[in-house]
């Protein structure tokens, strides 16, 4: 299987997705933000510098989030492929993995970018906050995030669509018909 990028805006749904194709196509994930999560339960050095980013709804700094994903990605069996959740979030990130998937004779297959209007995403997350109490989700760090995603991770999408990555989903309110589209295009990719 092809690697893929899964992006979108917080609460677009790319860790819902991600299940959904690894439980189709057996692929691995690499969720960042599980990553992260992880080290902070277990109190780790990189968890307590990575909370105080994450609390802020900021980024954690490109070079300590590329060696993360460099030492998760070899971590992985090889040959299912891997989907990318959460990362790349900025242009840095984005040549870092293009440039780790070359030295390994790997590349990023395909990106599936995931567009749901700020009203949806603010109901969603909101209700997430209820079912799983994330520190960060709550309305105040919640629009910082989306300010963070417009200014420095949504002009990533021209980045793929120039490397000719781009396959675009909008969201029309049911998950099942996105679910299908997306399926359908790697399916397509994986021909
Ligand atoms: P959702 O999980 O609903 O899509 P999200 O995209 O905001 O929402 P995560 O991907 O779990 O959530 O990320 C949570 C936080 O972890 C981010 O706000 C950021 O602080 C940090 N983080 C995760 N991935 C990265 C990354 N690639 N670069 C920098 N920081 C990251
Ligand atoms: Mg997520």
């Amino acid at each position: 299987m092809k690697n893929i990028v899964i992006f979108g805006a917080p609460g677009s749904g790319k860790g819902t997705y991600s299940d959904e194709i690894v439980s189709r196509y057996g692929m691995e994930h690499i969720s960042t933000g599980d990553v992260l999560r992880g080290e902070i339960k277990n109190g780790t050095e990189l968890g307590k510098v990575a909370k105080g980013y994450i609390d802020n709804g900021q980024l954690i700094p490109d070079e300590l989030m590329i060696d993360i994903l460099a030492k998760t990605y070899d971590a992985l069996p090889q040959g299912k492929g891997v989907i990318f959740d959460g990362f790349p979030r900025t242009i840095a990130q984005a040549e870092a993995l293009k440039n780790m998937l070359a030295e390994r004779k790997h590349d990023m297959g395909m990106m599936v970018e995931l567009v749901v209007d700020e009203e949806t995403l603010m109901a969603r997350l909101l209700n997430r906050a209820l079912e799983q109490g994330r520190a960060d989700d709550n309305e105040e760090t919640i629009k910082k995030r989306f300010e963070v995603y417009r200014n420095q991770t949504a002009p990533l999408a021209e980045w793929f669509e120039k490397e000719g990555l781009r396959h675009v989903f909008t969201w029309k309110g049911s998950k099942d018909l996105m679910l299908a589209e997306i399926f359908e295009a790697i399916d397509a990719e994986n021909k």
